[in-house]
């Protein structure tokens, strides 16, 4: 009997080996050349038809296989982290001497996706069946929302289903939303004077910024508890103390429950701005860098992964796993969330809607765009221990591990089966697109303004 196991076990080396090496070569959003180019390889390898430069992004790309419906999406990553280099394998902190690291597993999250869409061809080509598979190689999820741009130049029109994954401590089904979200640069111009001996001449665009972030300050208590505002002063118009400064930018970052609530949101804070530069006599412009919307939920599909979930079991450590992760936790993870050093994995698969706590909810994701254009659900696997925070140097230390790699093919087993599952039972699609219409209402506007391109953000 086929089984997607079988198809990924026999292929675990190569897989393994291609997370390794985007693993070795982190690079940030939109700069992901040679990522790209090691998944591509083994989707070449794989008999896949690939299509670069989606959307007119130079690391977009898909790999299709099969003909006809349905159309089967299977989402990937493969961005980095600034600031996050750091040796393999390590008990303690330690960089590695490159600028980048991949403290969100995305080195993993692609190539599990991978798997999955590996082996849902190898399923089409034994059972003969119709249907079309498609992997995305989505760049620039960290701070450039790849997929919302992809999103809205139509990448994913065709799709009738799409499933992904996130590397995780924990193996569930993901039934939480996330939050949308607007990235703004902010820019402030004013008139610059020496500052003692002509302050009457200048007109600080510091001032004026920071006169901004007080006001959005005061803003923060009459909006939504779920909403977030954040910002970084990425250019303070110089560092001499004696000159006015004329020019000033911050960069926001606005996330609200959903898109509407996040536009809102953004509109009180233009009036800050405006209101800053009025107080300042100075000039406020703004740029619309990125968006990505909320997650839309299909309880259908995902309640179809959990039931799949049920019968694989999740990756179990060895002795030397085990040793590694107690003392990781011992060490560097003592009073996280979770983290307890006589279990330091959580080897087994939780419960539908268990409750993870409220820091699930309180993120982004651009998956949340594809989730507005078809039934989408995902999960979240094991590849870390317990306790391991997101975005840190010991997600970094861990990416290459025997349990990372386990987990990532567990993840990509899982995606592959929850497809299969659609292929066999039509119905079963029809009732999760049926849920997904009545979900989404009117459908999907694009929260990123036509025009806006994709920016690094090393390039702002
Ligand atoms: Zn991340
Ligand atoms: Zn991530």
């Amino acid at each position: 009997m086929f089984t997607a196991k079988q198809v990924i076990d026999a292929r675990a080396a190569r897989l393994d080996a291609a997370a390794d090496a985007i693993w070795a070569t982190p690079e940030l959003a939109f700069e992901e050349r040679r990522s790209a180019a090691t998944q591509i390889e083994v989707l070449r390898e794989e008999g896949f038809a690939i299509e670069e430069h989606l959307a007119g992004i130079e690391t977009a790309f898909s790999a299709r296989f099969g003909k006809g419906k349905p159309i089967l999406g299977v989402l990937g990553e493969f961005d980095a982290l600034s600031g996050l280099g750091q040796e393999a394998d390590s008990l303690e902190k330690k960089p590695n001497g490159m600028s980048a690291g991949h403290g969100c597993g995305h080195n993993l999250l692609g190539m599990g996706s991978i798997a999955a869409a590996i082996a849902v061809k190898a399923y089409l080509e034994e059972s003969g069946s119709e249907g079309t598979v498609i992997y995305f190689g989505c760049p620039g999820e960290e701070g450039g929302s790849g997929k919302a741009f992809m999103a809205r130049d139509h990448v994913f029109d065709e799709l009738d289903a799409a499933v992904s994954w996130h590397p995780a401590i924990i193996n569930k089904v993901n039934t939480n939303s996330s939050l949308a979200n607007y990235q703004i640069l902010f820019k402030f111009d004013g008139t610059a004077a020496h500052a003692a001996a002509n302050p009457e001449m200048g007109r600080s665009a510091l001032d004026a910024l920071e006169l901004m972030n007080i006001g959005v300050q005061f803003l923060r208590e009459h909006m939504p508890s779920s909403a977030r505002i954040h910002y970084s002063i990425v250019d303070s118009g110089g560092i001499s103390p004696n000159v006015v400064q004329p020019h000033a930018e911050a960069l926001y970052l606005i996330r609200a429950a959903t898109n509407d609530g996040v536009r809102q949101l953004y509109e009180r804070v233009l009036k800050i701005a405006e209101g800053a530069a009025l107080m300042t006599e100075t000039k406020e412009s703004h740029e619309f860098i990125k968006a990505c919307s909320n997650t839309i939920n299909n309880e259908v599909l995902q309640r179809e992964m959990d039931r799949i979930m049920t019968q694989i079991a999740p990756p179990v450590p060895d002795q030397e796993d085990l040793a590694f992760a107690r003392e990781l936790t011992l060490r560097t993870l003592m009073g996280a969330p979770h983290a307890d050093p006589e279990k330091p994995y959580a080897a087994i698969k939780l419960p539908y809607d268990y409750n993870v706590g409220e820091a699930a909810g309180s993120g982004s994701t651009d998956v949340g765009d594809v989730s507005w254009l078809c039934p989408l659900a995902q999960l979240s696997a094991a590849t870390w221990c317990l306790g391991t925070p997101g975005h840190s140097w010991q997600v970094v230390t861990q990416g290459k591990r025997r349990m990372a790699h386990d987990a990532m093919r567990y993840a990509g087993v899982i995606m592959a089966e929850t497809l299969i599952s659609l292929l066999k039972q039509p119905d079963l699609l029809q009732k999760a697109t049926a849920e997904f219409r009545k979900r989404v209402g009117k459908g999907y506007i694009a929260p990123i303004p036509e025009g806006v391109r994709p920016r690094s953000l090393t390039n702002l």
